[in-house]
């Protein structure tokens, strides 16, 4: 079993990682395999599953032509800066290229303590590991740009948190790349401008090609990367997906999700929702979002200032212009997202009020995020019941309902042409925060069979297929999941 290897990033100077292998764990047993993904990638999942394949999925045994290395990088955590963060479990393996010729990160995360570990274990365990591997999936699925994961392996090692021993795993996580906000800050808070112009140089080359080719790059590459994040975190507010963990080093320069640490589906419609352990003062609630991905953008603006323009005064005012388009980009992205879950295939004056109306009227009853708008659909097609019980029979929720069917019939679209777009804008089943936590208990139990059933209903989002009714329930009340976990 080979990985066709071709580390361009282990080709960068020395002080951009560490060179580390993975550190071998004593019995490593595989948990999941993503089987899709290994063909889209051109892996054979066999040889994966093999001995040896299995060994290099644990991180017992590198890969021949792996460059493994822990990455360097900084970052803003719940505003504060700290210069050095860093892989501290995770491992590098290298790169491949796909059959299409599309390049992804293998790296392994829960591999072992490396030179950025500073007080951690370097380790990961099975829980966190699992919801990861389920989450983006589930994200990919739904059709927004994540890191994806190609396999859980258990250790056969504990590991010791909080709650006590836990069974140790590895995460293998395919990503387009893996520099983030916080690489670039991390070269800034170095004064490191040869650095900062080399990582911006790769990262031309490698993630934004027609920015490359610009005539003002190191700009372009900033409006590139937040046009991703505008459309990125639209796509995730049209989900009901709340991070958890927007520091600058989780925000991937790629405009993929990165980082499933304590991120959740809401249930309930709240813009205030937060279900993070650690996120006391409500930072990355759902509602912040877009403007936390502004200020994490500023920072990415503000480390490129060297690179901007010669003239500093010059450099702030095309950065402060590139930073001050991301509402209008945002705003967009979110208009386009919404109107489609609303069936409003025809732009007008309007629609944000229309959306805003719908938002309210979920709040005032708590209504369920994704099953609201999946009402829609139907209520698009004549049958408003499922709406009406979502939203109530009042008074506001009703006239919302007759302004929205108005403006649906003042539109040319067909029936038939409306339906499908909804269809695809507003999913059947999302993974609810406590069908994840019921599969991965028992999953760590031993018990792998209601993640593959979540693994396999979420795969397909967009129907919830037959016996799928359960997947589409929100909690009970004693159900409810009011916190989510690091877990780390
Ligand atoms: P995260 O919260 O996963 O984004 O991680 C923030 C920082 O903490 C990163 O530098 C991680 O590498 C580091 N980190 C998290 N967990 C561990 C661990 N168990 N051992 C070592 N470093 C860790
Ligand atoms: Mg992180």
């Amino acid at each position: 079993m080979t990985f066709a290897f071709d580390n361009t990033y282990a080709r960068l100077p020395e002080r951009f990682f560490a060179r580390q292998a993975p550190v071998p764990v004593p019995q490593p047993r595989l948990i999941k395999l993503n089987e899709a993904l290994a063909h889209q990638l051109g892996l054979d999942p066999e040889a994966l599953r093999s001995p040896e394949g299995l060994a290099m999925l644990a991180g017992n045994q590198v890969p021949a032509g792996a460059d493994p290395l822990a990455m360097a990088y900084a970052g803003h955590q719940f505003g504060g800066f700290v210069p050095r963060l860093g892989d501290g479990r995770a491992i590098l393996l290298g790169e491949i290229l796909d059959p299409r010729g599309e390049r992804y990160d293998i790296q392994l995360k829960g591999s072992g303590r490396t030179p950025f570990s500073r007080g951690g274990d370097g380790r990961a365990w099975l829980g966190p590991v699992l919801r990861e591997y389920l989450l983006s999936e589930a994200m990919h699925a739904l059709g927004i740009p994540t890191t994806r994961s190609l396999a859980a392996v258990a250790t056969g090692e504990l590991v010791y948190r909080e709650a006590g021993p836990l069974p140790g795993a590895v995460l293998t996580r395919v990503a387009r790349g893996h520099v983030r906000v916080g690489t670039f800050e991390y070269f800034q808070a170095r004064q490191d401008t040869d650095a900062l112009r080399q990582l911006a140089d790769y990262v031309l080359a490698r993630h934004y090609p027609e920015a490359r080719a610009s005539d003002q790059p190191y700009r372009a590459l900033l409006v590139a990367v937040v046009a991703r994040q505008a459309e990125l975190v639209a796509r995730w507010l049209g989900v009901g997906f709340i991070h958890g963990v927007m520091n600058t080093d989780n925000m991937s320069i790629t405009g993929e999700t990165i980082d499933y640490g304590p991120c959740a589906f809401m249930d309930a419609y709240h813009p205030g929702q937060v279900y993070s352990s650690i996120d006391h003062g409500g930072r990355y609630a759902y509602g912040n979002q877009p403007q936390i991905a502004q200020w994490n953008l500023a920072r990415l603006a503000q480390a490129l200032l060297p690179l901007l323009d010669p003239d500093q005064d010059q450099a702030v005012a095309q950065a402060q212009a590139v930073i001050d388009g991301f509402a209008p980009g945002f705003e967009q992205a979110y208009l386009a997202c919404f109107r489609a879950k609303l069936g409003l295939l025809e732009a007008q004056e309007g629609d944000a009020d229309l959306i805003d109306g719908l938002l309210r009227a979920m709040a005032a009853t708590g209504a369920d995020f994704t099953n609201s708008f999946r009402a829609l659909n139907a209520a698009a097609a004549g049958a408003e019941g499922p709406l009406r019980a979502q939203l109530g029979d009042g008074g506001p929720a009703t006239a919302w309902i007759s302004r929205w069917q108005a403006r649906l019939a003042g539109e040319t679209t067909s029936p038939q042409t409306r339906s499908a777009a909804m269809r695809r804008a507003n999913p059947a089943v999302i993974p609810r925060n406590h069908q994840v936590e019921a599969a991965l208990e028992a999953a760590v139990a031993g018990d792998l069979k209601p993640l593959d059933t979540l693994l396999q209903v979420l795969a397909q989002p967009w129907d919830a297929g037959p016996g799928g009714e359960e997947f589409q329930r929100p909690p009970a009340p004693h159900q409810v999941v009011q916190r989510t976990f690091c877990g780390t």
